[in-house]
């Protein structure tokens, strides 16, 4: 079997991840990867937002590094692309982002349930402690919803991230995915299959299988990405993820060229 393509990936701009974009790119053509995209944390309008992604000023280094991937591995495809944190009120900074390059695709993530709180930021547990887990996913499914219905991103990632930490609710949180997934299919935003959540605590891939059967059956577009923080982890347990896609019916997936969509065989 074939990989697909892995279109989540980082780079050390970001200051959490190792290796550089080389790197990535002969750890996946020793994999037999044909195809991989780079979609690092985006810069924030303001540089002090956080300190877990590139700053404003980086952005054309980001790209120089990548274009040198493309020129060092002719043989594989190499995409460029962000992963944008998707924030209320961040919309005209997306744009302007997007204008900048000739981007392959944009994933939207959301990551920050409010200004602050990143729920996936191991130094906030605390703020999970203060709240209902319930009122988290509600919160982070709300922002999701919206983030489909943006038409500013091609992919949504890591579209049930509040898993990560093991921390669910006992609620029946089924009205929140189809509200999220019924905004996806209306727009033609799709999700990613991302393996990351195997290497975590809820040890599961992003989505869960219920999220995904869901999906299927809505028609919502499928993709799929390591979010690779290392050379090491390109194309970490895409085969799994493979058999997780199928298992639900899925029989194609999608990727982008210049914002393009292009279905294949799965
Ligand atoms: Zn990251
Ligand atoms: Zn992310």
């Amino acid at each position: 079997m074939s990989l697909p393509a892995d279109l989540h990936m980082h780079t050390p701009l970001c200051r959490h991840a190792t290796g550089e974009p080389v790197d990535y790119a002969r750890h996946a053509v020793e994999l037999g990867l044909t195809h991989i995209g780079f979609s690092d944390h985006s810069p924030m309008a303001r540089d002090d937002f956080d300190d877990w992604r590139m700053r404003a000023d980086q952005l054309d280094e980001y790209v120089a590094k990548v274009r040198f991937a493309q020129k060092e591995f002719p043989q594989l495809t190499i995409q460029l692309a962000l992963e944008v944190d998707y924030l209320p009120g961040h919309e005209n900074w997306i744009r302007q982002l997007a204008a900048r390059h000739p981007w392959d695709y944009f994933i939207g993530s959301v990551h920050y349930i409010s200004e602050s709180f990143d729920i996936d930021n191991p130094a906030k547990l605390s703020e999970w402690k203060k709240r209902d887990a319930y009122e988290v996913w509600s919160a982070y499914f709300d922002r999701l919803t919206l983030a489909a219905e943006s038409k500013l991103f091609e992919i949504i990632g890591h579209c049930d991230l509040p898993k990560k930490f093991g921390i669910r609710p006992t609620q029946d949180c089924t009205p929140l995915y189809e509200k999220f997934l019924d905004a996806a299919a209306r727009t033609g935003c799709a999700i990613e299959l991302n393996t990351a959540g195997l290497r975590k605590e809820c040890r599961e891939i992003y989505p869960s299988r219920e999220i995904l059967k869901l999906a299927f059956q809505k028609n919502v577009p499928i993709t799929f990405g390591s979010d690779a923080h290392a050379p090491g982890e390109v194309g970490m347990n895409l085969t799994e993820a493979v058999e997780l896609a199928r298992s639900v019916g899925y029989t194609e997936t999608v990727r982008f060229h210049q914002r393009q969509r292009e279905s294949v065989w799965l």
